[in-house]
């Protein structure tokens, strides 16, 4: 049974929530849920105690819940998730329609008017991610309604809420058929090599899908790349078959240089033409400065935070200086990829990075391309802070 209480907004707040502010912290409504079970219904009410909207009690890293309806007699019912989840997908049919690209993200949380959860496809299989207790405690309608969702075949899940939305590892199967690893999908004709059992990762960030492309269409012939914080190598793999004459990808876990082997050659690339480098980024450019080796493309996607051995690196702090060593180590006329997922800072204050980081060098730029997330990644204007992808194509002059 789940139960429902009253809570007031913040005086100051209720306007935000009437035009369809969905998220509930401590500054904006007036509260105290610690007595209260996760996935408590919350009915928001203005000083006068007039409804302005409902929603779920569901502690994360970003506030304590999210408002998922404006209306006041609409239940969060089995029949709720099914319509949400039903516009998630019309609005995405051309997805599932398309050959040449059959992984993408189906539900984006408050973008698709319930926060709190993700869910991803990948060729017949589908991928929850859970952000919190409460949202989880709505798991038998969502589960049920992602059973009718087109071509479902199975169901995965990464639980997000252990400390600080951290990843609790444990067998993430769910329901429905297993199918075997690596589950192979593709985007826009490239291949990816996915596990949705294995970890918090599976294998591709699904929001960088434009930026792949334009890489390989439009800017890889003939260059030298360098991509840092490679991961899987999915930016070196779309380098690659856009011509690129040698690929080097960066990334201190071990596990990168088997994950970039399987993806190159699932692409029909010969790993061993490009180079797949584990180690700190940061020592990565030192050496990179006393051998003097220099490149036509660098690409830079940090983790919003991370710490190493040596160096702690936090976006919003150190992201200029990031900068400045690519520059240092791209050609004149040549290109640097800047891409974070930080949600701490907008376009602007990144640009503002890029700005401060040429002008300490003493160096001259273009901005040519830039991107937010792509329209699987749905978001809405009344929660600017969900769009929190910023990639920027910059000409070193
Ligand atoms: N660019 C990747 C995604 C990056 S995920 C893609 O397109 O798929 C962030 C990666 O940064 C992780 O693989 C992590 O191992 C790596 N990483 C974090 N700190 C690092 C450091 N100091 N040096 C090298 N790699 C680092």
């Amino acid at each position: 049974m789940t139960t429902e209480i009253t809570i007031k907004a913040n005086p100051k707040f209720i306007k935000t929530f009437q035009k369809g502010f969905p998220l509930l912290n401590n500054d904006n409504v007036t509260a105290n849920l610690d007595n209260h079970q996760e996935g408590t219904i919350l009915n928001l009410v203005d000083s006068h105690h007039r409804f302005i909207a409902k929603g779920y009690y569901g502690k994360q890293n970003k506030g304590i819940g999210w408002l998922v309806s404006w209306k006041e007699h609409e239940a969060i019912d089995q029949e709720f998730f099914n319509r949400k989840f039903q516009q998630a997908v019309n609005q995405r049919l051309h997805f599932f329609y398309d050959e040449e690209t059959t992984a993408f993200r189906v539900f984006n949380s408050e973008g698709d008017g319930f926060g709190g959860i993700t869910l991803d496809y990948f060729n017949g299989y589908y991928l929850i991610q859970w952000y919190s207790q409460g949202a989880y405690s709505f798991k038998d309608e969502i589960i049920r309604a992602i059973r009718e969702l087109p071509n479902y075949k199975g169901l995965y899940q990464k639980k997000r809420f252990a400390v600080e939305g951290k990843y609790m590892e444990e067998d993430d199967f769910v329901h429905g058929e297993r199918p075997s690893f690596p589950l192979l999908v593709k985007e826009n004709g490239t291949s990816f090599a996915i596990y949705l059992n294995d970890g918090a990762m599976v294998g591709v960030f699904l929001d960088q899908r434009e930026v792949r492309k334009l890489i390989r269409d439009k800017y890889a012939d003939g260059k030298r790349v360098l991509n840092t914080f490679s991961y899987t190598g999915a930016f070196s793999v779309f380098a690659a078959l856009g011509g690129a004459t040698e690929t080097t990808s960066v990334d201190l876990a071990n596990r990168s240089l088997s994950k970039t082997i399987e993806q190159f050659s699932i692409n029909g690339i010969d790993y061993e033409a490009q180079n797949i480098i584990v180690e700190d980024v940061f020592n990565y450019f030192k050496f990179a400065v006393k051998k003097e080796l220099s490149f036509d493309m660098v690409i830079l996607d940090p983790p919003s935070f991370a710490r190493s051995k040596k160096h702690t690196f936090s976006a919003s702090k150190d992201y200029k200086d990031l900068l400045k060593e690519a520059i240092s180590i791209t050609e004149k006329d040549g290109l640097i990829v800047a891409s974070t997922n930080c949600s701490t800072f907008d376009m602007k204050k990144f640009k503002g990075f890029i700005d401060k980081a040429f002008k300490e060098i003493g160096g001259s730029y273009k901005l040519l391309e830039e991107f937010t997330l792509p329209e699987d990644f749905k978001t809405i204007n009344q929660y600017k802070q969900g769009d929190y992808l910023k990639v920027v194509f910059i000409k070193k002059q």
